[in-house]
């Protein structure tokens, strides 16, 4: 089985960072590669912020963090990641985007390190194809924030070999994570299930049915969610959000699955949720306030 010792990371946003997070406090050295240079600053710095929070809520010991984060180093070029066992991708959400990023990666990784993505929804067996590796890549997909939740979704494209599936499944095993199997489907189980309700609970807004507020606080208090689908849908990033139901509507091709288009309308604005400051809710006080 390959032997994982060092991780690279593409894309240095929230899920990017919080992959870099949990990799290193379980002991892998982490490179840490973005598009953007000042992304990957920020990247560093949230992860210490975080780390910092786990300290003072006694969840981590101040000499461990330390360790981690000296684990953990800027990759400014793609060509840093040339000693990764394991590279997970884990860039924007955009199918265009992560084959450039297929093309610039493999000639520079060694032959027998395992390509992974983080996508959501975006088929497996496509994207390997897009790769000089199909048998050593697979879909290694964490949720949001990674930090805190519990779940991997594995998902095998059609090439992806069983030496690869074992090696990912040891890797999630020792960041101490429960691995799920999903078949290579459009956005597999978890989104298949989410995004609807949450593309639901905008459509539901958009027909004047109910305000941000009343939704949220149907679906805490009714359902027993512990956060309202307006409230999780800015959380996970309503670009994200769209191009998770963009595939589903393409992939299924189900009327049942179109995005709603006050979802598209957020994203055009640029309204993207927490990460730009607005959304359903307006980050920018000291409270978030419904946008509508
Ligand atoms: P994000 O917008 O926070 O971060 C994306 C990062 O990718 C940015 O820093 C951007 O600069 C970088 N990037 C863009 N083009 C690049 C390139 N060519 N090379 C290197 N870096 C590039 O997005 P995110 O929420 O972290 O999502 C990243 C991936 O994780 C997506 O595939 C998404 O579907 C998946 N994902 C997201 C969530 C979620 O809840 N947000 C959950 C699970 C999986």
């Amino acid at each position: 089985m390959t032997n994982i010792e060092t991780i690279g990371i593409i894309g240095a946003g929230q899920m990017g960072g919080g992959i870099a997070h949990v990799a290193a406090l379980a002991g892998y050295k982490v490179r840490l590669y973005d598009i953007s240079g000042d992304r990957i600053e920020k990247g560093i710095a949230t992860i210490s912020g975080n780390m910092a929070r786990q300290v003072s809520g006694g969840k981590l010991a101040e000499d461990i963090r330390q360790e981690a984060l000296a684990r953990i180093g800027a990759a400014p070029n793609m060509a840093d990641l040339a000693e990764a066992d394991l590279v997970i991708e884990a860039a924007t959400e955009d199918e265009t985007v992560k084959r450039k990023i297929y093309a610039q990666i493999c000639p520079v990784l060694n032959p027998e390190a395992i390509l992974a993505t983080n996508t959501s929804s975006i088929s497996i067996t496509r994207l390997a194809s897009q790769t000089d590796r199909p048998e050593r890549f697979i879909g290694i997909h964490f949720m949001n924030p990674v930090p805190v939740m519990k779940l991997v979704e594995l998902v095998r494209g059609i090439a992806t070999e069983d030496q690869t599936f074992e090696a990912s499944k040891e890797f999630v095993r020792r960041l101490d994570k429960t691995a799920t199997v999903s078949e290579d489907f459009p956005a597999f189980i978890v989104n298949r299930i989410l995004l609807p309700m949450i593309n639901e609970a905008i459509y539901t807004l958009y027909e004047g049915v109910g305000s941000v507020e009343a939704i949220d606080t149907a679906m805490r208090l009714g359902a027993n969610h512990p956060m309202g689908p307006l409230q999780l849908a800015d959380f996970i990033g309503l670009d994200t959000c769209l191009s998770i139901m963009q595939v589903l509507h393409d992939g299924l091709s189900d009327s049942k699955y179109r995005p709603c288009p006050l979802l598209v309308k957020y994203v055009e604005a640029g309204w993207l949720g927490r990460k730009t400051g607005r959304g359903f809710y307006d980050y920018r006080g000291e409270h978030p306030v419904p946008t509508r």
